[in-house]
């Protein structure tokens, strides 16, 4: 059979495009995803097991008034999708570019924009990695984005961008502005929810992936009830399965065993933050999320000798130089990956 090129058929803005990176690296203690190292012990009803031969229910009704109550948010102000990441392509597929963003920030913005062939810019992040507020608002003025993503706080950089900086963005934009608040629970700060009602150009993300439900894929967009609208005209049938609007419901109905959760993983993330100061060639940066990054010397190879000690970090490496980041785990997680990066950094390893 004749041999085809495919990436010479595809679409040049996918022929350079990279696909996002989720290895596979079997390791004993997993702390790349930023997922929960908590599972709650429930299964999905069994009527709903014995109805997969039939589609279900396409606006999530019961998932969505649950939602609803619990965001204290009204049911037509959510669009809920197979993730955020599936909430992210809709809103470019719907608005379209230029896509503005920090970076580094969530690659996917990125990707998704290019992708459906979006012009995508990124602005760098100032030195303390929080917006750089007049190279923003430059760029707001000069490109006029239809869309600006703020994942605060950020990822891969742990912090809340400032409120006041994200607020003028709001004002100063003509387009849509979205604060990906994936990591939100973990925060000391309280989150956009509140100022939903006084700018029509907010929309907020959240996610139930990093509270312990990566797998459903279960995600919310919440905006203005014209905005959510529009962007359910590109919303594919049927795009929450049946056993993740069930288990969801679960998530919500165990709301107080998930609160504990967090605030033992973010007790732990401020136990892991001494512990890494501690360390000599190791610097942490502080994190309102469930993940630190950390710079180091030899990144590559204290990751490559992490992985050999059975613990799996992310390498950040290829946007901040010499960086890796930590997802927090339970605290036998944590104390296996300390022992294991003090023994990777090499040489006299504890400070004092
Ligand atoms: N936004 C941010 C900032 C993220 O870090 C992630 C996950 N890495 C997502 C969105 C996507 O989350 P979901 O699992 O809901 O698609």
């Amino acid at each position: 059979m004749k041999n085809i090129d495919f990436s010479k058929l595809a679409r040049p803005n996918i022929r350079s495009l990279k696909p996002y990176e989720a290895k596979e690296i079997p390791c004993k203690v997993k702390l790349d995803a930023n997922e929960s190292p908590y599972c709650i012990d429930t299964a999905p009803d069994k009527k709903i097991l014995q109805r997969l031969n039939r589609y279900p229910d396409p606006e999530a009704k019961e998932l969505k008034k649950t939602s609803s109550k619990n965001l204290k948010i009204k049911p037509d102000n959510i669009l809920m999708g197979n993730g955020s990441d599936e909430l992210i392509y809709y809103l470019i597929t719907t608005f379209g570019g230029p896509v503005l963003y920090p970076v580094p920030t969530f690659s996917m913005y990125g990707i998704i924009s290019q992708a459906l062939g979006e012009k995508n810019i990124g602005i760098p992040l100032n030195k303390d990695f929080d917006l750089d507020i007049d190279k923003m608002l430059a760029a707001i003025k000069k490109y006029n984005p239809k869309l600006i993503f703020l994942s605060s706080p950020n990822n891969p950089t742990g912090n809340c961008f400032s409120a006041e900086s994200i607020l003028k963005i709001i004002e100063a934009s003509k387009g849509i502005v979205v604060v990906d608040e994936a990591y939100q629970p973990f925060s000391s700060e309280k989150g956009f929810l509140p100022l939903l009602k006084d700018y029509k150009n907010l929309a907020i993300l959240r996610t139930l992936s990093k509270t312990g439900f990566a797998s459903l894929r279960v995600g919310f967009l919440i905006a203005d009830e014209g905005l959510i609208n529009e962007v359910n005209k590109v919303r594919l049938p049927f795009n929450l399965n049946s056993v993740s609007q069930s288990m969801a419901l679960e998530a919500f109905k165990n709301k107080d065993v998930i609160e504990s959760q967090i605030k033992n993983i973010t007790s732990e993330r401020e136990r892991l933050f001494e512990e890494l100061s501690k360390i000599n060639n190791v610097s942490p940066y502080p994190s309102e999320a469930n993940f630190i990054l950390f710079k180091t010397k030899n990144a590559n190879a204290v990751y490559q000798r992490l992985i050999k000690q059975g613990v799996l970090v992310r390498n950040i490496g290829s946007v901040i130089k010499d960086s890796l980041r930590v997802t927090i785990g339970t605290p036998e997680e944590n104390e296996l990956f300390l022992k294991a990066l003090k023994k990777s950094v090499g040489g006299k390893n504890e400070k004092g």
